[in-house]
């Protein structure tokens, strides 16, 4: 554990400093927000965003929350609502997170989002996390900073143990007080119960001056993923062959490594440069309007398993 004492750093004006300067460099920092810690990294950088899945062994690429400082920085990355100013006004900050629109020119990385044109916004009540935001001037991507599928971290020291050096710096916020995470709302054209957290359903409903529907209120998942509600998976309109040496005749080829493609995810077959790109690429070759796109194998393993995992989905047969 001597190394990591290394990696702490202290909630005053220097340690926010570093932090801030971990950030804009492109590295990881875990920060206390009132309910977890959390693994944040600069929302707007592809590589620093593959960083966070890389720390948290994640196999796949779910998206992440992204935390500001103010209601003006949110009304800068998502379409702002009626219903997000009454949340907002009523909760924020505070554990509350919500599922907006993306503004088209956000600037966030398609990684946050998972390629979806939705994003979580989140302004946080711990005076650190809104210190260190402040300090930062920019938006920051944090899933809760523990391994995944492992319990969330309520202290630096389940930070430090669980991802150790992966992190580049813990900031030292002591316990955090809710140990609970946020609770999600999805303003769609129902407001939705994405995740319950410590919220009560009755003070959202009273907040929003309607009701608050929940996921098992939907008929059927495919409601979801309709248009104007959440927002499915990116999946290329192209048909995507896996596996592949080479493109057969009317295909674009995305290669890896040695084989190289109309875009290559990273010729010297590093995982960390093919996650940042995967999104980019594949809607850039999408535009391409080849009848398919074949990609190259990927190693299954470290962050090969998140982008084999997203490969894999994008050529499943479509539902209807
Ligand atoms: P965690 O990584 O533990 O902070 O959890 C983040 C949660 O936010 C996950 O349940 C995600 O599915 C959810 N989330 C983040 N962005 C979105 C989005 N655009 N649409 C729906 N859910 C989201
Ligand atoms: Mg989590």
């Amino acid at each position: 554990m001597s190394d990591l004492t290394k990696i702490m750093l202290a909630a005053d004006a220097d340690g926010f400093r570093a932090a801030a300067d971990i950030w804009a460099s492109g590295g990881l920092v875990a920060f206390p927000t009132e309910t977890v810690y959390g693994l944040g990294a600069d929302a707007r950088s592809d590589l620093a965003v593959a960083k966070i899945f890389e720390a948290k062994e994640r196999p796949s690429f779910n998206p992440l929350i992204v935390h500001i400082d103010s209601i003006a920085a949110a009304q800068k990355l998502v379409v702002w609502s009626d219903a997000a100013e009454r949340l907002a006004a009523a909760f924020w900050p505070g554990p509350l997170t919500l599922v907006l629109p993306i503004q088209p020119d956000a600037g966030i990385s398609p990684l946050v989002t998972a390629g979806k044109d939705t994003l979580a916004v989140r302004m946080p009540a711990h005076p650190i996390a809104q210190a260190l935001l402040t300090e930062f001037n920019g938006p920051v991507a944090a899933p809760s900073a523990n391994p995944s599928g492992r319990i969330s971290p309520t202290n630096p020291t389940h930070v430090a143990e669980g991802l150790g050096t992966r992190v580049d710096a813990i900031l030292d916020g002591g316990a955090c007080d809710v140990g609970v995470e946020s609770t999600i709302v999805g303003l769609f054209d129902t407001p939705t119960l994405l995740r319950p957290g410590g919220l009560p359903h009755e003070a959202l409903e009273a907040a929003l001056g309607g009701p608050l529907a929940t996921l098992g209120d939907h008929i059927s998942t495919s409601d979801l993923t309709a248009p104007g509600q959440l927002a499915s998976h990116y999946a290329p309109g192209a048909a995507v062959r896996l596996n592949a040496t080479e493109a057969n005749a009317g295909e674009v080829m995305l290669g890896f490594g040695d084989i190289a493609g109309d875009l290559t995810l990273s010729a010297s077959g590093d995982l960390r440069e093919a996650a940042a790109n995967l999104f980019h690429h594949l809607h850039a070759l999408d535009k391409m309007n080849a009848s398919g796109i074949a990609v190259a194998p990927i190693p299954d393993h470290g962050l090969g398993l998140a982008i084999n995992d997203r490969l894999t989905r994008a050529a499943a047969p479509r539902e209807g």
